[in-house]
């Protein structure tokens, strides 16, 4: 049973039209989707107006159905061959010093999708040459050749989401394995320790104290760099629901326990989202 109806004072935020639509603007006209707007993500109008997003690649239909993400789920579109240069592009044409980029989860392709990240990550890198580049990626079946695709191109972060405690998985994120998100992290420390690694989680779906620290030690334990977490937000009432809301205090509880058990940085707060001021993490 939940605890909570309503959103509290701290989740509430203004939006500003008139960013907004400008950034739409643009990413329509390269063809391109963000996860800021698929996600409906409350920060949209923050990161807007600093003129930042986190682009969505290969298509807006998902092969999995996450029980608490707003992407649709359904058939899978066509690559869009010009999108990594698109991206490039819009990159260029924000002036973004750091780039987010992520994808929805491809399991039809033979890749995954690693070889779009590829391309992606190389084409943001040769048109932006200052600036450095975060994927945040699927877990792309746990398969190494498909890690390797990525590694391979160099980002300066890789993120993968293990979104939630252990024992939320089947609930939360059923086509999901605990253990083989935790070996993405693990693989790309061990095969390209230079590139940072990140991670985070939602809270807010009943996960006790106990079990957030337990994510925080599996992670470490693999030379996780980056940590966040963000409170869950329902995006609609077909979504799983929100349990509780978490209090900024212990967010700030969460982050101090972060500091210390070792991570190089970490963000704990109400409306944190992992692409959330994503390059203060890597000053
Ligand atoms: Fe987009 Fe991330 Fe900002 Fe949300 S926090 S609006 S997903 S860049
Ligand atoms: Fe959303 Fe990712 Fe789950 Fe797809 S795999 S439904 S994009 S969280």
């Amino acid at each position: 049973k939940t605890k909570v109806r309503r959103k509290p004072k701290w989740l509430r935020v203004n939006y500003e039209r008139q960013s907004i639509k400008e950034i739409e603007v643009m990413m329509e006209q390269l063809s391109l989707n963000t996860v800021c707007k698929e996600a409906k993500c409350p920060n949209l109008g923050e990161c807007y107006k600093k003129r930042t997003a986190t682009f969505m690649i290969m298509g807006s239909q998902c092969t999995r159905n996450c029980r608490f993400c707003n992407v649709t789920n359904g058939k899978p579109q066509n690559l869009d061959i010009n999108e990594p240069e698109n991206v490039a592009k819009a990159v260029k044409e924000l002036g973004l010093s750091h780039a987010v980029i992520t994808s929805v989860t491809r399991d039809d392709l033979e890749d995954c999708g690693a070889s779009h990240f590829a391309k992606t990550i190389e084409a943001v890198k040769s048109l932006n040459p200052d600036t450095t580049v975060e994927v945040l990626i699927p877990d792309l079946k746990g398969i190494k050749e498909n890690l390797d695709i990525v590694i391979k191109a160099n980002p300066d972060v890789i993120n993968h989401n293990v979104e939630t405690v252990e024992r939320l998985y089947d609930t939360v994120r059923p086509e999901a394995i605990y253990e083989r998100s935790i070996d993405v992290l693990k693989y790309v420390k061990e095969v390209a320790p230079h590139i940072l690694t990140k991670t985070g989680i939602m809270v807010g779906l009943s996960e006790s104290d106990e079990e957030v620290f337990k994510v925080m030690d599996d992670v470490l334990k693999v030379g996780c760099d980056i940590f966040t977490i963000g409170q869950y937000l329902r995006p609609s009432n077909k979504h799983i629901e929100v349990y509780e809301y978490v209090t900024p205090e212990k967010f700030e509880e969460y982050r101090v326990v972060g500091v210390e058990k070792g991570f190089k940085y970490i963000a704990s707060s109400p409306l944190v989202r992992s692409s959330y001021n994503a390059q203060e993490a890597i000053k």
